[in-house]
């Protein structure tokens, strides 16, 4: 029986509003499309957590033995300053203003963003194709859909006829948007459009004399439109109908909509089976946004150089901090909740050190049946947690459980034979497992354990000393001293002392 039969996955799919039973199109593989980043600007905290609340998803998936196929474009090309039809590219505009090749803006941000991904340990994708490398295939369909009555041209640019494809089907599905509405609002913005309806969107943009990102077409030189490249390649990676597509709730509309709007119009069928939105980050309470002055770069976080921070926190401890909340709930960032996130990340961190090292004595002597079935029942609602809409702050309050049983044992070592040798392996295995494989919650050292260790043996030593010599004040302030920079030692028994980082 595979891992995912055993425990099914449910979630909320934003189609329906409501959690699903997650049943794949072809069993045991999972095809995934998730909306990359514009690469114009450094990669900014918010989108970190849509990227890695979709890496949690894949590496859950993976997990649990479906083969995973996860594509996550990069957009170079076609995304305008207005995210609608108007304004400049915004890789366009960034080369213009820094006297760049466009190119050379996509390369320099890509290579920031994938840097920034592998600080926070978020896995690559399997496919990560670009935009400008899928120009015929958009251009392709821009004419199946002008074929089809779909799309029509205007003075060089080609227009998504939305209307047209209402009449069929349903625009307005994913985001529960209502068409008459939109009309509505739009007709009275602007009478001059060459669209027919304002709330028609672009599939092929006619390229400016001064734009510098063009491509020659059917209606002359131009550029895609931002919504047509999702279509051409999650389609042309993962079939006409695939199982999750992806992306911030800031998508879900216009994007996600003029994605599903294309690619049934051009297809006849729907593309995607579950839709997974994940929610925006906001700081002290309100929306992070440039204008604010509250965004700030994982670079910013990391040092503490942000006016903002207090200090800088590590990459696992950010890492950590976002899994404690569920990927469709908002997540709001201070000093105060980092440092919390910093203390629970060391605690889950220092459990993984502790439990690698221990092993069963392989006999059980005491045997504590109750205890067995409270690990056994641990290990199952990790699981349990996480395919229910992948879970992560459940799972972590189940670490925190396991990561206190792991100490126990660590100081009593004779505690262990309390359970069978099969029962500790698979504990063990589980926590190791759900640290690092599920929730990539890499194992941090100090670089200086030896160091530490050395260093808190001499004080235990100078401690037994001044025991023994009846200096109880003194022995006090030593163990008062450490607790107070975290180190907590544990008197034992017959006098012998072991410590902790709390
Ligand atoms: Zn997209």
């Amino acid at each position: 029986m595979k891992l995912y039969e055993k425990y099914p996955i449910s979630l909320t799919n934003s189609l329906s509003g409501k959690k699903e039973k997650f049943e794949t199109l072809v069993p045991g593989f999972v095809g995934m499309y998730v909306c990359g980043p514009t690469v114009y600007n450094f990669v900014h905290l918010g989108n970190t957590r849509t990227f890695l609340s979709f890496d949690i998803i894949s590496r859950y998936l993976r997990f649990l033995g479906y083969k995973v196929r996860y594509v996550r474009n990069i957009t170079d090309v076609g995304h305008l300053v207005g995210d609608a039809d108007e304004g400049e590219d915004k890789i366009g505009k960034k080369a213009r203003l820094e006297q760049l090749e466009p190119m050379e803006i996509v390369k320099r941000y890509t290579e920031d963003f994938q840097n920034v991904m592998r600080q926070f340990n978020i896995l690559p994708p399997s496919i990560e194709p670009s935009a400008t490398g899928h120009i015929v295939e958009q251009i392709n369909i821009t004419k199946k859909l002008i074929d089809l009555g779909l799309a029509y041209e205007a003075n060089g640019s080609v227009y998504f006829d939305v209307k047209k494809y209402n009449s069929s089907h349903h625009y307005g599905i994913l985001s529960g948007r209502n068409i008459e509405e939109l009309i509505e609002s739009g007709r009275e913005l602007d009478s001059q459009d060459e669209k027919r309806e304002k709330i028609d969107f672009a599939l092929w943009k006619k390229a400016a004399p001064e734009h510098i990102m063009r491509w020659p077409s059917p209606w002359g030189d131009g550029f895609p439109g931002w919504h047509i490249e999702c279509t051409v390649m999650s389609t042309k990676y993962l079939g006409e109908t695939f199982d999750i597509h992806g992306g911030g709730m800031d998508l879900k509309f216009p994007h996600h909509e003029c994605e599903i709007a294309q690619a049934t119009g051009a297809n006849g069928k729907s593309p995607v089976r579950f839709w997974i939105h994940s929610n925006m980050l906001t700081v002290n309470g309100q929306k992070m946004s440039k204008s604010l002055g509250n965004s700030f770069l994982p670079s910013e976080l990391f040092t503490g150089s942000h006016p903002l921070l207090e200090k800088g926190y590590s990459p696992m401890t950010v890492r950590f901090f976002m899994l404690q909340s569920h990927y469709s709930s908002t997540l709001d960032f201070s000093n105060e909740a980092l440092n919390a996130a910093e203390k629970g990340f060391k605690k889950l961190n220092n459990a993984l050190t502790l439990i690698k090292s221990l092993t069963h004595p392989s006999k059980i002597t005491n045997q504590n049946s109750e205890l067995e079935k409270t690990l056994l029942d641990q290990i199952d609602k990790c699981f349990q947690n996480m395919s229910d809409d992948f879970n992560t702050a459940k799972t972590l309050a189940v670490l925190f459980e396991m990561a206190s049983q792991i100490n126990t044992w660590a100081n009593q070592k004779e505690s262990l034979a309390q359970v069978s040798e099969d029962t500790f392996e698979k504990f063990k295995s589980t926590y190791i497992a759900m640290m690092e494989e599920v929730l990539g919650l890499k194992e941090e050292t100090s670089g200086n354990n030896d160091l530490l260790d050395g260093t808190i043996n001499v004080l235990i030593g100078l401690r037994k000393k001044v025991r023994a010599d009846k200096n109880f004040a003194l022995s006090d302030k030593i163990r008062d001293d450490l607790k107070a920079i975290g180190i907590k030692l544990k008197d034992g028994k017959e006098g012998e002392m072991s410590y902790e980082i709390e």
